[in-house]
């Protein structure tokens, strides 16, 4: 988690502060004023606990804080600016995004149920987190006439420190991709899907509430905290909380106190329960909402006897009838046996492609999808997806880190960071989950690297991705092939380099007999089958002229040679057999930030090659040296910009110039070499 960067006031300032009056008490008064209303609007808020599996606590009026007196100083607790991003990203939220608003529960459902799954994992090295703080459950909980709700997880909670670091900055994370995505996409509109795509996390939840309190206990403190803040400001409060019924043994609670234009569907429990279904119908803790029932019941009836009967007193009271009577309960919103738990001829298509979108927070289907058991030797299920488009981010391709496959280990979720360990890097695009039982709970990424289990289970993963893109190849609709193309034929020309032993399902795919992969920027390049005697006969006709630039460009170039590559360029810069290629060292100049002795040490030597059927080399007459060198300053100087038709005083100095700039070229950016200026016979990456 990031720290906290911008945090205005610490502990020690702020108790420093605390003379000043203006803003506390500001602040406070804003809340009584809040509080007052609500209670004036009848809001009543009363400790509620859930009957059976858990606690839940519930609320009394805020009103309660508004009445305390002005010297409690607890009620007031410590302020804290947001970070300038958060600061952004709500003030986004808050006058910005007015669709996808129902986002706000899901994003809060995954936080809760990656919560209760920190806290199992923990619990299996550590079982006194678990204290007595009842079953792992989500509870949410709609109030109509508060215009309230409340979301109640038993999960790991947070210290004071994590609530100012997780609830007070942006870390690292979907959050943080949202912005980077809002920034490259400049025309958000208020239908802009790419907050349900990526959901804004916590903050969220100021989609639909101008306030929102989070009282939550970690396993770590020994207290409870409570987070407060309003939509439209730039800091948020954190203070003990001290109210008996609103204790919590373990977990988080987020009250949501919904703004005037959302209360009516929001604290709906129809409509809550309607998007738990929706949105969160594959989290795999139970959720419960608060929800209206009805039930029959017998009731004793006072009937009128008709006329003229008589009807004793006792017969009178045996006369009874049913009615309908309304109640509130917690009921189960989400089916809690994880897909891939199950038999994969009960589970429809539409189902794995909800889970895929619901998990991934994807908005398209996936291509294909495979699900599969492996027994004997390694136990493992899966479920793997092929995506519907590229990864937005071009970074992926090349870092591993991509957070697409979720790993479980009896069904605990363990970690979303072991991608690498159990995928190649360019099959990096596939996305699901795998689910071992052979694999131990408190299993590290240096285990993952030594285990033979992960060993065997990385080939049966690569073999299933690799028949789930054949069904791809062999649909008759070759639409989907070529959006697979489209999207992830890099990743498989990557393969192709990357995995030999896999060579020969990436051709298939790729539909291409077996070429063998080399750097066209280095030396001894072979194009295909040579003219042995126009090579010989050019070699004679240039040695001259190679000599010769040779000794004018002295140990900036290793060799001057014929090349066999170029067909509308007179001449390039390669780099040798050995050591870095251009672009290599480009990218190891970009990362070595100053540390340039391995750069001088794997810097490949250049050589300069010449282009034996350009007219320009052609017209180049090595019989006359004097006359080749004023060619080739002529030349030169056309190439430095135009200073054609230069005075002969000006000679001199565009010749210093000219080895300057040659200096300058081998120092900078060596030349690459652009496909197009390679002769080839067959492009194989053409389609
Ligand atoms: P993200 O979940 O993508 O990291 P969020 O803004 O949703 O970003 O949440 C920030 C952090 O706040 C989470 O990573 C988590 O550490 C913490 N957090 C949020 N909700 C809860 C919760 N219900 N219980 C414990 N921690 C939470």
């Amino acid at each position: 988690m990031a720290p906290a960067l911008s945090r205005s006031l610490g502990a020690s300032s702020v108790a420093a502060l605390r003379p000043c009056p203006s803003s506390r008490n500001g602040l406070v008064s804003q809340w009584r004023r809040a509080a007052a209303a609500n209670c004036a609007r009848g809001v009543r808020w009363e400790a509620g606990r859930t009957k059976g599996k858990g606690r839940m606590v519930g609320f009394r009026c805020d009103a309660a804080v508004a009445e305390k007196p002005a010297g409690e100083e607890e009620t007031a607790g410590e302020k804290f600016e947001y970070q300038a991003e958060v600061s952004r990203l709500m003030d986004l939220i808050v006058h910005s995004l007015y669709s996808h608003k129902e986002v706000f529960l899901r994003e809060l459902v995954s936080n809760a149920s990656d919560a209760l799954d920190k806290l199992r994992f923990l619990s299996v090295t550590d079982s006194s987190v678990m204290a007595d703080g009842g079953e792992l459950e989500i509870r949410i909980k709609p109030d109509p006439d508060a215009g309230t709700i409340t979301i109640t997880d038993t999960g790991i909670g947070m210290t004071k420190d994590e609530l100012k670091d997780c609830l007070g900055t942006i870390a690292q994370s979907g959050t943080s991709k949202f912005l980077k995505a809002l920034k490259e996409n400049k025309d958000l509109g208020a239908d802009n899907g790419l907050i349900g795509q990526f959901g804004v996390g916590f903050y969220s939840a100021f989609l639909v509430a101008e306030k929102v309190v989070v009282s939550t206990k970690s396993p770590k403190a020994d207290k409870q905290y409570v987070w407060e803040a309003e939509a439209e400001s730039s800091s948020y409060i954190i203070k003990e909380e001290t109210d008996p019924e609103k204790m919590l043994t373990r977990g988080t609670q987020i009250t949501l106190y919904l703004r005037d234009d959302d209360k009516y569907e929001f604290a709906d429990p129809a409509r809550i329960q309607g998007l738990v279904k929706n949105y969160s119908q594959f989290v795999s803790f139970p959720i419960y909402t608060w929800q209206e029932k009805s039930r029959t019941i017998e009731v004793e009836e006072e009937e009128e006897p008709k006329e003229g009967e008589e009807t004793s007193e006792d017969e009178r009271k045996k006369r009874k009838k049913t009615i309908t009577e309304k109640y509130w309960d917690w009921e189960l919103a989400n089916e809690t046996k994880p897909i891939w738990m199950r038999n994969p001829k009960e589970v429809e298509k539409i189902e794995y492609n909800e889970f895929y979108k619901k998990t991934f927070n994807e908005f398209l289907d996936p291509l294909a999808y495979t699900h599969f058991t492996t027994e004997g030797e390694v136990e493992f299920r899966s479920v793997l997806y092929v995506p519907g488009m590229a990864p937005l981010s071009n970074e992926e391709i090349m870092n591993p880190k991509t957070k697409n496959i979720r790993l479980y280990v009896k069904r605990v979720f363990i970690s979303d960071d072991f991608d690498g360990e159990l995928f190649p890097r360019y099959l990096s695009f596939v996305k699901g989950v795998v689910d071992s039982n052979d694999l131990p709970l408190n299993v590290s990424r240096e285990i993952l690297q030594e285990s033979r289990i992960v060993r065997i289970m990385r080939k049966r993963l690569v073999r299933k991705t690799f028949d789930m893109i054949q069904e791809i190849v062999e649909k008759d609709d070759q639409e989907d092939y070529k959006k697979f193309w489209e999207s992830f034929g890099k990743f498989m020309k990557l393969g192709c380099i990357e995995d030999t032993g896999n060579h020969k399902r990436l051709e298939f795919t790729k539909h291409t007999k077996e070429k063998k992969f080399v750097d066209i920027s280095k030396e001894d390049l072979e194009l295909g089958e040579d003219d042995e005697d126009k090579e010989k006969e050019s070699k004679q006709e240039y040695t001259l002229l190679c000599d010769w630039i040779k000794q004018q460009l002295g140990d900036k170039v290793a060799k001057v040679q014929i090349s066999k590559r170029l067909s509308s360029s007179p001449c390039v810069l390669v780099s040798g057999k050995f050591g870095w290629s251009a672009n290599m060292e480009r990218l190891m100049k970009a990362q070595t930030l100053g540390d340039t002795s391995s750069l001088e040490f794997m810097r490949g030597r250049r050589i300069f090659e010449i282009n034996p059927d350009h007219p320009i080399i052609k017209d180049l007459s090595p019989e006359s040296p004097a006359e080749l060198g004023g060619k080739i300053y002529g030349m030169m100087t056309m190439a430095l910009g135009g200073r054609w038709g230069r005075s002969d005083s000006d000679e001199a100095a565009t010749t210093s110039e000219a080895s300057v700039e040659a200096d300058s070229s081998e120092g900078a950016a060596t030349e690459v070499v652009e496909p197009s200026e390679v002769r080839t016979e067959s492009d194989p990456w053409k389609n």
